[in-house]
């Protein structure tokens, strides 16, 4: 039990580190997405964490179109196309950070600027796509390759094969990692598309009833979303504001505000009728439904202390965020400050030693900090990584666990309920790495 006053200044030592990082959150978001999705150069991935090998079907020189499948990644039990983002000339592979933190080969391509999309890409009318089946629309958002764009990657057609009945489709809007604000422009600039997408998953899964979830501190998303809704009448879907916390956007705790279904840890939301999506996924299903597209643009935040203009971007996939650094986000604050660059949220993302990375489909944000050198003190046993921990671990017993590599009581602490949300390093009075000890329990815990 921890008594209330720890309860209390725990509380306040949160709100008072992430107060100055919300201020940021809500000048940025509050800005249109700046457009780029002309760079001269795109850089496509070949492999990912997902598709450890990758083939190539265009050789250097070869023309390829905007959507043209130009390879194929293998994962063990799934094949994913590899698309163009542009339509231009393959000019060879290069070495650059992917999402994924790893110095990886990407394709480049030098942009003609014209344009030319592949043959593949073409509009169905609203009777050809009244007529699709789940087995149709898995079938076609498998070839457009389409996967969890909040981060997930997971491949959204194998969500779909799903054989349970689902009653309720919950989108996930929440966003709820400090800094990042691109699905609140995305779902502020494309309502239309994001609610479209989600009357094609509707549609799949015989389901009608959907909730978009939101922060209930996004007024202006409420607004735009209730006055949209009126032009689909009785579309069964509804907004649905949940708490301002992190880890809120976490799918356990989504369902449970949304629903007031508890899942079991382990449990698939599909068990309980329930089918989730991220919000940038359902826009990338309208996408794939109506003009048979995969993903070559998207919405991301490039922000942190450490950038003169912190901004969200709409950007074709594989746009290098070099060119957005030194073109739209005015460089570095301190130039001769060493620093940090995050790939994702600050919470749960990777870092990578360089900005030489480029923009993938499932890549949100970018945050880049001013380096801070701090040195990691002995534990005090405060107890604030326990109190922080959503899934109720009890991280600091775990980490003294970990150090005395004690493998039978790492097992009885359950390590591999951790979500990785981040907040037990965060919260660390004396600046432990915690959260890297939980990484290391659960490698141990699989033994
Ligand atoms: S990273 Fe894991 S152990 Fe740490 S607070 Fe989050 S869920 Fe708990
Ligand atoms: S690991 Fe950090 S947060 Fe946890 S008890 Fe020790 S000092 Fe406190």
């Amino acid at each position: 039990m921890v008594c209330n006053s720890l309860q209390k200044y725990y509380n306040e030592t949160m709100i008072a580190k992430t107060t100055h990082i919300n201020d940021t959150k809500n000048l940025v978001g509050s800005l249109p997405a700046v457009r780029y999705t002309e760079p001269q150069y795109l850089y496509i991935a070949m492999a990912n964490a997902r598709c450890p090998n990758a083939e190539l079907f265009i050789k250097e020189g070869d023309h390829v179109n905007s959507c043209q499948v130009i390879g194929m990644r293998h994962a063990a039990f799934f094949d994913q196309p590899i698309h163009a983002t542009c339509s231009g000339t393959f000019v060879g592979l290069e070495k650059h950070y992917h999402r994924n933190g790893k110095l990886t080969d990407f394709i480049k391509i030098e942009n003609d600027f014209k344009d030319t999309l592949d043959p593949s890409v073409k509009q169905r009318t609203p009777e050809e796509i009244a007529a699709l089946t789940k087995d149709d629309m898995t079938e076609i958002i498998k070839n457009c390759a389409l996967v969890g764009l909040g981060g997930s990657s997971f491949p959204t057609y194998i969500k779909f094969q799903t054989n349970k009945p689902i009653d309720i489709i919950l989108i996930n809007g929440i966003e709820c990692e400090p800094y990042i604000t691109a699905d609140h422009r995305l779902m502020l600039e494309f309502p239309r598309r994001v609610i479209d997408g989600i009357k094609y998953a509707m549609q799949a899964f015989k389901c009608n009833k959907a909730k978009i979830c939101i922060k209930s501190k996004y007024k202006d998303i409420k607004q735009v979303y209730e006055q949209v809704l009126k032009e689909y009448e009785n579309s069964g879907i509804e907004i649905c504001c949940v708490k301002n916390y992190y880890p809120q956007g976490w799918e356990v705790a989504m369902i449970k505000e949304a629903t007031g279904i508890q899942l079991k840890p382990g449990e698939l939301p599909s068990n309980r009728g329930i089918m989730n999506f991220n919000v940038s996924t359902m826009v990338g299903l309208y996408k794939a439904i109506k003009y048979n597209m995969p993903v070559i643009k998207r919405f991301i935040t490039i922000t942190g202390d450490g950038i003169k203009n912190p901004m969200n971007f709409r950007v074709r996939v594989g746009t290098s965020v070099r060119d957005l650094l030194s073109q739209y986000c005015g460089g570095y604050i301190n130039p001769d400050k060493d620093k940090v660059f995050i790939i994702g949220g600050p919470m749960m993302g990777n870092s990578v030693p360089s900005d030489d990375i480029i923009i993938t489909k499932t890549v949100t944000s970018i945050i880049i900090l001013d380096k801070e050198d701090y040195v990691e003190q002995p534990c005090v046993r405060c107890g604030s990584c326990v109190l922080s921990c959503p899934v109720h671990l009890e991280p600091v017993q775990i980490m003294n666990a970990v150090k005395s590599l004690d493998k039978e009581r790492i097992k009885m602490l359950n390590p591999l309920r951790c979500i990785e949300c981040g907040l037990c390093a965060y919260s660390c009075t004396s600046k432990i790495h915690v959260t890297d000890y939980i990484r290391r329990a659960k490698v141990f815990a699989k033994l």
